[in-house]
C-alpha cells in the first residue's frame, strides 16, 4: 500500500523544511501547493495569474482550483508509492477530497504530522526566512543561514524572500490558518493518524521524531 504523509501546522512551522528532508529520506515525492502555485505565478500560466491574486494577500486559492491541480498532481506516476504533502490539504473540503482521491487509489492518509509553534516565533522565522529560486530550500537568516549568504547551500541558487512572507501578510496568513486549517487537527486526530510535535526544537530534533513515527506506520 502506499504511504501518504500529510504535514499540518500554521506557515513558518517547518513544514517545508522537513517535508523535503524525509522525501530524501523516504524517496517519496515531496508535494507542495505552495510550490506549484509559485512555479505557475513565476511562468504566467493561467493557473498562475489566477492563483497570484490570493497567494499575495496570503488568502487561500479557491478549493475547486486547489483539488484539481492535487488530484492531477497525484495521478502522476511519480506519486505511485505515496506523497508527502505540504500545505495540502488546507479546508475540510479539501481534506475530504484528499479521502475520496485516495479511496479511488484503494488507499488513505497514513500518517499527519502536526506540527506546532507560538505565533511569536512563526513571524520571526517568516520574515527572516529566504528560499531558494530552484528547488524551494529554505533559510533563515538567524535561525538557520546558509554558508554564503543569499545562495542555496544545497544548489547554489539564489536565495529570495518570499512576498508574502512580508510581516503584515504574515499575520494574516496565521490568522487565515486558525480560521480554515486548525479545524482539520480534529479531523486527523479522529481518524487516529494525528502526530503531534514541537516545531520550536531544532530542525534535526524534529527530524529524528519524525523519522521514528514513520517506522510504525502501514
Ligand atoms: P505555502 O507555501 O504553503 O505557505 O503557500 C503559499 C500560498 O499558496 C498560501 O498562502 C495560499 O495563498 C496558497 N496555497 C497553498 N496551498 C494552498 C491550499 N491547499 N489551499 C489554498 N491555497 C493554498
Amino acid at each position: 500500500m502506499a504511504s501518504y504523509i500529510v504535514f499540518l501546522g500554521p506557515p513558518g512551522a517547518g513544514k517545508g523544511t522537513q517535508a523535503k528532508i524525509l522525501a530524501q529520506s523516504t524517496g517519496l515525492p515531496h508535494v507542495s501547493t505552495g510550490d506549484i502555485f509559485r512555479e505557475n505565478i513565476s511562468q504566467q500560466t493561467e493557473l498562475g495569474r489566477l492563483a497570484q491574486q490570493y497567494t499575495e494577500k496570503g488568502e487561500l486559492v479557491p478549493d475547486d482550483v486547489t483539488i484539481g491541480m492535487i488530484r492531477e498532481r497525484l495521478r502522476r506516476p511519480d506519486c505511485e508509492k505515496g506523497a508527502i504533502l505540504d500545505g495540502f490539504p488546507r479546508t475540510l473540503a479539501q481534506a475530504e477530497a484528499l479521502d475520496r482521491l485516495l479511496d479511488e487509489f484503494g488507499s488513505r492518509v497514513n500518517l499527519v504530522p502536526f506540527i506546532q509553534v507560538d505565533d511569536e516565533t512563526l513571524v520571526a522565522r517568516l520574515s527572516g526566512r529566504w528560499t531558494c529560486r530552484a528547488a524551494g530550500h529554505i533559510f533563515h537568516e538567524q535561525f538557520n543561514p546558509p554558508a554564503r549568504p543569499g545562495v542555496c547551500d544545497f544548489d547554489g541558487s539564489e536565495l529570495y524572500q518570499r512576498k508574502d512572507d512580508r510581516a503584515d501578510t504574515v499575520r494574516h496568513r496565521i490568522q487565515v490558518y486558525r480560521q480554515n486549517t486548525a479545524p482539520l487537527v480534529e479531523y486527523y486526530r479522529q481518524k487516529g493518524v494525528l502526530f503531534e510535535l514541537d516545531g520550536t526544537e531544532p530542525i534535526e530534533t524534529v527530524t529524528k521524531v519524525l523519522l521514528a513515527a514513520l517506522e510504525g506506520i502501514n
